[in-house]
């Protein structure tokens, strides 16, 4: 066999090699991987470019974001193989409806993006997202399934964009992220306000993390009565964060932060070690009440913390009420369920905090281990304007307490209604009227005037003042 002959490459041959070579290392280093669409770091340099060549504000494009929802459960279920394959059927159908000079992108594994070129209102950029979603919401065929996903998109205009490509697409998933976070329709448009609020939160959680590092969080005490004696029945520990450059922050805007953030973990355990620490020195009869958040339960960990802050104070678990709301059954109300039973077990009460606002699901209050039902302010008012509000919360007790459950209720701010919730059977009174929520060192005096006098008057009408007052 003769010798086989090797060729050396010409310059010109090499160079071309070469060059596709680049062309490919290029074409790579700027696409997804699996869809072929660019990838986020492309898909930002070439919406840089446009905004700059079209003089960015008045470029006439718009941005849209789609998360398409639902993959982690196609891909628990079916496999990571068929979870890619949805993936990659929805990014060609983008590809064929998103045609140039349009841009479309893979920016995050359940995330497209899409650059519409010549789009100036928008109502345009509305009706465009809509008809995305709906041909990418039509089922993906595998095998002889047809796996529908959920979709949502944000769309925001350049003309509302004050900053780079980056900034462009963070409007869309503020846009987006609001889409996600109301129920109706899957789309929302950016307006600057969503852009403040996102300031406003990040401001609070650094605060918050600020805050934490300082030890600065407090607890202040409301106190909770029993309807029928007027007698000081324990208290409820509300969560109080004076961040010195927001001023004081309500707990309904900075929960939800922490929520967010992966932070309320922290400091609900923190929340529940003080409550235990400083109930400790109160008289024997007296409970104290704290709220957890649902996210407390999916981390795994409540029990224990629950355990080691009533051994760490030396306080029994019969004092400790744990206050939930009724999104915690949400998610995996299974393995809520078993750590509620444990709770239980341990001798906690646990109350339903809220109840009348939100699902107001009856069936909740036989399924779970509940002690308490905590009726919220909102059907307390409803009794004042609304004739129907009687019949139904003397219809709520009446069930608690065929169940077995006390009732608690809420923002008491009249006489009157401490009266009327008495007349209904509500077993505990809760409210500015009886009492506001008191820093602890202040707590010794709000108790001996508590056992002093059994009949407290109104309070006064200073809202801002956190001492509770009595009449003397
Ligand atoms: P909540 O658990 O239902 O607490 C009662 C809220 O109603 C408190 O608001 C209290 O100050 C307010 N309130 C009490 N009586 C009256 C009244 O007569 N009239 C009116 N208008 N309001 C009254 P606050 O302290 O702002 O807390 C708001 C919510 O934040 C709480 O609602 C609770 O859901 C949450 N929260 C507070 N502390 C904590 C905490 O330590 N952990 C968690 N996860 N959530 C907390
Ligand atoms: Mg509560
Ligand atoms: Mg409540």
């Amino acid at each position: 066999m003769p010798p086989m002959s090797f060729q050396p490459a010409t310059p010109e041959e090499m160079q071309e090699r070469i060059f596709k070579l680049e062309t490919d290392i290029e074409w790579l280093s700027r696409r997804d991987q699996l869809t072929g669409l660019l990838n986020r770091v492309a898909f930002l340099s070439e919406v840089d470019g446009h905004l700059l060549n079209k003089t960015g504000l008045n470029c006439g494009c718009a941005m849209v974001e789609i998360v398409v929802r639902g993959m982690p459960r196609i891909s628990g279920t079916l496999g990571r193989h068929v979870a890619d394959y949805v993936i990659s059927s929805l990014a060609a159908r983008l590809n064929r409806m998103a045609l140039p000079p349009n841009t479309t992108a893979r920016i995050d594994h359940n995330h497209f993006a899409i650059l519409l070129h010549d789009v100036n209102d928008p109502l345009e950029a509305l009706t465009l997202a809509k008809g995305i979603l709906t041909t990418l919401s039509q089922s993906v065929d595998w095998l002889d399934r047809h796996l529908v996903v959920e979709l949502a998109a944000g769309v925001a205009l350049a003309a509302d964009n004050e900053g780079d490509g980056a900034n462009f697409l963070h409007n869309a998933e503020l846009a987006l992220k609001s889409a996600t976070n109301r129920g109706g329709p899957a789309y929302a448009f950016f307006n600057p306000a969503l852009a403040q609020g996102a300031k406003r939160r990040n401001d609070l959680l650094l605060a918050m993390q600020s805050c934490i590092e300082k030890n600065q969080l407090s607890l202040n005490y409301q106190p909770v009565f029993n309807s029928q004696t007027r007698q000081l029945a324990g208290f409820e520990a509300l969560l109080r964060f004076n961040a010195p450059e927001l001023g004081s922050v309500s707990p309904s805007e900075f929960i939800p932060v922490a929520e967010e953030a992966g932070l309320i973990d922290r400091i609900g355990t923190w929340a529940l070690m003080e409550a235990c620490n400083a109930a400790s020195a109160w008289p024997n009869h007296l409970t104290v009440s704290v709220n957890i958040s649902p996210e407390q339960f999916y981390s795994g960990t409540l029990v224990t913390v629950v355990h080691n802050a009533l051994e760490l104070a030396s306080f029994p678990a019969y004092r400790l009420e744990l206050e939930i709301t009724e999104g915690v059954f949400l998610k995996d109300s299974d393995a809520v369920l078993t750590q509620l039973s444990t709770l239980r077990e341990m001798g906690c009460l646990i109350a339903l905090d809220d109840f009348g606002i939100g699902y107001s699901s009856l069936s909740y209050l036989w399924q779970f281990p509940f002690s308490k039902l905590k009726i919220d302010r909102a059907f307390v008012n409803a009794l004042e304007s609304t004739v129907m509000a009687k019949g139904v919360l003397q219809s709520i007790i009446g069930l608690a307490e065929n169940l077995g459950l006390k009732v608690t209720a809420e923002g008491i701010e009249t006489e009157a209604q401490a009266k009327a919730l008495t007349e209904l059977g509500a077993n505990y009174l809760q409210g500015f009227h009886l009492g506001y929520p008191t820093r602890v060192a202040d707590l010794p005096g709000l108790m001996m005037k508590a056992a002093r006098d059994r009949l407290p008057q109104p309070a006064n009408s200073d809202l801002s003042n956190t001492t509770v007052r009595f009449a003397g």
